[in-house]
């Protein structure tokens, strides 16, 4: 079967870039939208040289062009949406909307990925404010990917690695104390943690998979379902001591939430949900949906204990 050609909006991201890289190495023809509006983003723009160098194509376009997106649609396949949706660094999940009336009008994509990426906001409907914000919007344009009939797959990734294991699982933090750690509530409910490449990669073997065709993709790696408190033990062993720990009660952290930045807020009932409420992985996985450590054994993911090892 020939290999889908695949769209990336937001290639310069920190999925954006992994995406582009997993997209070329599984021999798709890639392209990259380059926004007029990156200017004189040094970083960005040789990034973007970068990958052209590795056989992408760079295609202009801009959000507030709708002509250009489709124009840049109608040269592919699949569309993969890697925009921004985190508040501390930036949230732009409902600009899709505009790329799914260019997707629309364009009339040819076999599949589209929006920017999911994270929890999966179909089981959020009772998430607290103002965390909620996040999983309504990816609603917002789930619906409006369902009410337009474009083919989708939605990626549910659960914790990105960096974020999650850098920082045991403390919210503010991304590099692992030798000293002490603050567990959530008692540390022990389960969360889910991908390494970021491991993500791209799933997430490219899916597009041209008909398991995966309108469904929910969950990225459960088995051996990464693990509680804080496991998490911990793996870094105490690896560093060969053991931390001191304190414990952040429920309440305690919900009050400590009074008072902070709208984007931080965000963040804490994000972990809030996920270490005290374990609401990634205190579900079975449906019928309607598919798990990809099933669908792609063959990929030899990173387990937590090798991702933490790159902090020693
Ligand atoms: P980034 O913050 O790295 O941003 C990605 C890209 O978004 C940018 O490089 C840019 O692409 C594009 N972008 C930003 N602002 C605009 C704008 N105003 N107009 C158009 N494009 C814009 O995103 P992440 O990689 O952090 O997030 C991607 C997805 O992953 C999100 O859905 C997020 O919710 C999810 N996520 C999940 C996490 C988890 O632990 N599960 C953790 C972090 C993110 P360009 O300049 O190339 O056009």
């Amino acid at each position: 079967m020939e290999k889908s050609k695949v769209l990336i909006i937001g290639g310069t991201g920190y999925l954006g870039k992994r995406l582009v890289k997993a997209s070329l190495a599984e021999g798709h023809e890639t392209y990259i939208l380059h926004r007029a509006e990156i200017g004189v983003d040094i970083e960005k723009v040789q990034m973007l040289l970068s990958f052209k160098e590795q056989g992408a194509h760079l295609v202009s376009g801009s959000f507030t062009d709708h002509q250009s997106l489709v124009k840049a649609i109608k040269l592919v396949d699949v569309v993969i949406c890697a925009i921004s949706g985190v508040h501390i660094r930036s949230h732009q999940i409902l600009l899709q909307l505009k790329l799914i009336d260019a997707i629309k009008d364009a009339g040819n994509v076999k599949r589209f990925l929006p920017s999911e990426f994270g929890t999966d906001p179909a089981r959020m409907k009772d998430a607290l404010e103002p965390g909620r914000v996040t999983f309504d919007d990816k609603m917002i344009v789930r619906k409006a990917i369902e009410d337009a009939q474009i083919p989708f797959t939605y990626i549910s990734a659960n914790c990105f690695a960096g974020y999650f294991l850098g920082g045991l699982c403390q919210p503010g933090k991304i590099l692992p104390s030798r000293d002490t750690v603050v567990l959530l509530g008692d540390g022990n409910e389960k969360a889910i943690y991908v390494e970021e490449d491991d993500i791209a990669l799933y997430t490219i073997k899916t597009i041209d998979d008909p398991r995966a065709l309108n469904k929910t993709v969950y990225l459960r790696p088995p051996k990464n379902v693990l509680s804080q408190r496991e998490v911990v033990e793996i870094w105490e062993k690896l560093i060969g001591k053991e931390l001191q720990k304190s414990s952040i009660p429920k309440e305690e952290f919900l009050a400590s939430l009074k008072g902070q930045e709208y984007a931080h807020q965000v963040g804490l009932i994000h972990y809030y949900h996920v270490c005290y409420e374990g609401c990634l992985a205190n579900f079975e996985i449906g019928n309607d949906a598919v798990e990809a450590s099933e669908l792609y054994p063959e990929i030899k993911y990173t387990t937590v204990e090798e991702y933490m090892k790159r902090y020693l």
